[in-house]
C-alpha cells in the first residue's frame, strides 16, 4: 500500500538533490566570468573622474549631420558612468563644467585632483581640420564631412603626474576596444595632419602621445583623453549615435578600469609618491596651450 508512495518520496528527493547539485553547479561555473577578479579591484574604492569634453555653449565640431559633438560626448558619458556603476564602481564622477577653454580646462584637472581620483578618462569624439572637410547637402543645408578616417584615438601626456599609468590604461582600453570590434584610426600620424600630427606610441592598441592637452597634464593622476569615433564620417556618425555603439564603448572602458584597477591595487597605498613624480616631469615650458588649438608643431622626442 505504501509502497508506490515511498517510491514516489525518494524519487522526489532523488529530484531534489540532483537539481540542488546542477544548480551548484552551474553557479560556480558562471562565477568567474561574473566577477572577474574580485578582490583584485576594489571597486567601491577606486575614483574614476569621466569628464565630457567641450560644454553646452562652446559644444566643440559639428558632425556631419549638423550635431554637435557635446550631445555625442554627453550621451556617452552618462553610459559610460552607469556602466562603471553597475559594475560596482561606486565612486564615479561625471564631470560637466559649463565654463568655457582654456579656464574650464583648468577647473577639470582641478576638480579631478581635489577629489583625488585614481583614474581621469575624458570622452570626446573626432573631427579633422578644416582642409580636409568636404561639403553635401543633408536636409537642404550645406554641412561638412570626411569619411577617410573612422575609428577610435586615444591619447595620454608625457608631462601628467604618471605617464606611465597613463599608457598602462591607454593600452588596456586600446585592447579592449579592440576586442570588441573597434579600430583606432592611424591618420594622426599622416603629414596632412600637420600641427595636429602626433606620435603613436603603441601602434597596437592605438595611443598617441598629445603632451600640451591641459586636462592630461594638469591632472595628478593616470589620464587619457578617448576620442570614441569620427563624427564627421557620414557612417561613424550614425553608429556613434546608436545605443549599442555607446554599450560597446562603455563596456570596453569598464573591463579596461577594472584590470587596471587590479594592477594598481597594491600601489594604491602609496598614492603620495605620485607629486614627487610629477616634479620631475614638469615640463620646461610654462604656457597653457588650449586643447586641440594651432601652435603647438608635432611633439619632439
Ligand atoms: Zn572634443
Amino acid at each position: 500500500m505504501t509502497g508506490p508512495r515511498t517510491v514516489g518520496l525518494i524519487l522526489c528527493a532523488l529530484l531534489a538533490i540532483a537539481f540542488l547539485a546542477v544548480d551548484h553547479h552551474s553557479a560556480r561555473a558562471a562565477e568567474p566570468a561574473q566577477t572577474a577578479k574580485p578582490e583584485a579591484c576594489p571597486r567601491g574604492e577606486f575614483r574614476v573622474v569621466i569628464d565630457v569634453g567641450h560644454t553646452v555653449d562652446v559644444p566643440g565640431a559639428d558632425s556631419a549631420r549638423g550635431v554637435p559633438e557635446y550631445a555625442f560626448n554627453l550621451r556617452l558619458g552618462e553610459d559610460v558612468k552607469q556602466a562603471l556603476t553597475d559594475a560596482g564602481f561606486a565612486q564615479v564622477v561625471l564631470l560637466i563644467t559649463a565654463t568655457a577653454p582654456w579656464r574650464g580646462l583648468v577647473e577639470r584637472a582641478a576638480r579631478a585632483n581635489a577629489a583625488h581620483a585614481d583614474l581621469f578618462v575624458s570622452i570626446h569624439h573626432d573631427s579633422v581640420p578644416d582642409h580636409l572637410l568636404q561639403t553635401w547637402q543633408y536636409e537642404g543645408q550645406d554641412r561638412q564631412f570626411n569619411d577617410d578616417y573612422p575609428g577610435f584615438a586615444l591619447f595620454i601626456s608625457d608631462d601628467n603626474a604618471d605617464p606611465a599609468g597613463s599608457l598602462m590604461f591607454g593600452r588596456l582600453l586600446g585592447k579592449e576596444l579592440q576586442a570588441r570590434g573597434l579600430q583606432y584610426t592611424p591618420h594622426y600620424t599622416l603629414p596632412l595632419m600637420g600641427h595636429r600630427r602626433r606620435e603613436l606610441v603603441d601602434a597596437a592598441a592605438g595611443v598617441y602621445r598629445y603632451d600640451r592637452l591641459i586636462v592630461l597634464r594638469e591632472t595628478r593622476m593616470p589620464a587619457l583623453l578617448l576620442e570614441a569615433g569620427s563624427i564627421v564620417n557620414r557612417a561613424e556618425e550614425l553608429e556613434l549615435g546608436t545605443p549599442e555603439r555607446r554599450a560597446l564603448t562603455s563596456a570596453a572602458i569598464v573591463a579596461a578600469v577594472d584590470e587596471f584597477c587590479a594592477a594598481r591595487a597594491p600601489p594604491v597605498a602609496t598614492k603620495t609618491a605620485a607629486p614627487v613624480k610629477r616634479v620631475n616631469l614638469s615640463p620646461p615650458h610654462s604656457a597653457f596651450m588650449p586643447a586641440r588649438s594651432g601652435s603647438a608643431a608635432a611633439p619632439a622626442r
